[in-house]
């Protein structure tokens, strides 16, 4: 096998269990390797580090797989999906739609698989695993009866790989499914979502928030296809009024409304949210809960202190309308910022505002996305519930 021979001390983060060896961490490569083609990493006194997919063209050289890799990559691949699946409906057993694979978590690289029924929607950002596409296919067909499979890549991230900005379909058609995440029912019309069609990574905390929403008056931004807000409405809240600035989103948000048979009553607002909140007056305090659960706002290191300027504003905003008592559920899925950061940005708001508010519950992402602690990559999801006094 062909090897990738790494600068002294630069082994200390894959020898922790660190998946990506980046292109000026390597002292000596193989001439002949292809793009895709799966290497031997190894340490500047020719120890053995791992196994992994290589790809020149990237700043990520090496996409490493897990240590039970045995040079077979069809028994890699058969075992680690079959795992990644056994797990989810461990978890999640009355469900068929969830996260099937969330890439280097799961240690299959660069690849997400969402499953909704039968229909797949992939995401490729590893050339290893676009080389190899057809087995993967092969795989989804014979082992999980998929009968749509087809990608929603963002080409941001397939840029980065040089892999072609463009999507496929690999078996079926693109049309809709009508999943259930175990209490509530969303119709995805796949040609017109966003990401692969539902953000799966919030079914957890849009389960957890139930528990306040008795009687009480709801306002969910950046609704999405509104699982937060029909959540709350399973639970018992008087009204919900949702807020996304995607006309296709609102219209999904009504859709799941009727398929769900809700009655109470729901307020559409087809708005950017700081103009929706800082149109609200503020002398009333409407609201008995907020979510904020908005796009990530620090999409590279650079761009962090602006974004949590942004993410103290928003909630500055949310705690101003809230009532006294009332419940904040605020997240950030920038995986640039900390816990710490964004925790810090929530106090900062409260305490600009003069208004106490008490953290009563944090959280990451659903357990369909596991993380790595080796990784910080794979801990995105920032989710924490706080309690105005
Ligand atoms: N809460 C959702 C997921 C939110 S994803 C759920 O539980 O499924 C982020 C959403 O924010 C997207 O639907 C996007 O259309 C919307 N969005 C992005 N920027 C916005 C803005 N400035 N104002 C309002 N909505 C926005």
């Amino acid at each position: 096998m062909k090897t990738v021979i790494l600068r002294k001390n630069e082994e200390h983060r894959i020898r922790n269990g660190h998946l990506w060896i980046f292109s000026n961490e390597i002292s000596k490569i193989d001439e002949n390797i292809e793009n895709g083609e799966i290497v031997q990493a190894i340490d500047y006194k020719n120890q053995h580090l791992g196994y992994g997919f290589c790809n020149k063209n990237s700043l990520i050289a090496v996409r490493l797989l897990s240590p039970l890799f045995k040079n077979d990559l069809n028994d890699y691949l058969n075992t680690s999906l079959v795992h990644a699946f056994n797990f989810r409906k461990t978890v999640y057993s009355a469900r068929e739609s969830f996260r099937m694979v969330f890439s280097e978590s799961d240690y299959i690289p660069g690849l997400i698989i969402d499953k909704y029924n039968n229909t797949f929607v992939l995401q490729i950002y590893c050339y290893g695993i676009q080389k190899n596409i057809e087995l993967i296919i092969s795989i989804l067909k014979n082992k999980f009866n998929a009968s749509n499979i087809f990608t929603k890549n963002d080409f941001y991230f397939r840029k980065l790989e040089s892999l072609p900005e463009c999507d496929e379909l690999f078996s079926g058609e693109i049309g809709s499914e009508l999943i259930s995440d175990g209490s509530i029912k969303y119709r995805i019309e796949f040609q017109n979502v966003q990401k692969t069609g539902f953000y799966f990574d919030q079914c957890d905390n849009r389960e957890f928030i139930e528990r306040f929403c008795l009687n009480s008056d709801v306002l969910d931004c950046f609704s999405n296809s509104g699982g937060f807000g029909l959540h709350a409405l399973k639970a018992g809240a008087k009204s919900v009024t949702f807020v996304d600035s995607s006309k296709n989103v609102i219209e999904s948000v009504q859709n799941n409304y009727s398929v769900n048979k809700f009655t109470s009553e729901i307020k559409c607002h087809v708005s950017d949210v700081f103009d929706f909140l800082e149109n609200c007056d503020n002398s009333k305090m409407l609201y008995d809960m907020i979510i904020l659960d908005p796009p990530a706002f620090a999409k590279s290191k650079k761009s962090v202190p602006v974004a949590l300027k942004a993410y103290t504003k928003l909630n500055k905003l949310a705690l101003q309308i809230l009532k006294p008592g009332g419940i904040l559920v605020s997240s950030s899925c920038s995986h640039q910022i900390t816990k710490e950061a964004f925790l810090e940005s929530i106090n900062s708001a409260s305490v600009k505002i003069n208004t106490p508010a008490q953290l009563i519950y944090y959280n990451s992402a659903s357990l369909d996305h596991p993380q790595l602690p080796s990784m910080p990559e794979t801990a995105y999801l920032k989710f924490a519930v706080f309690r105005k006094l």
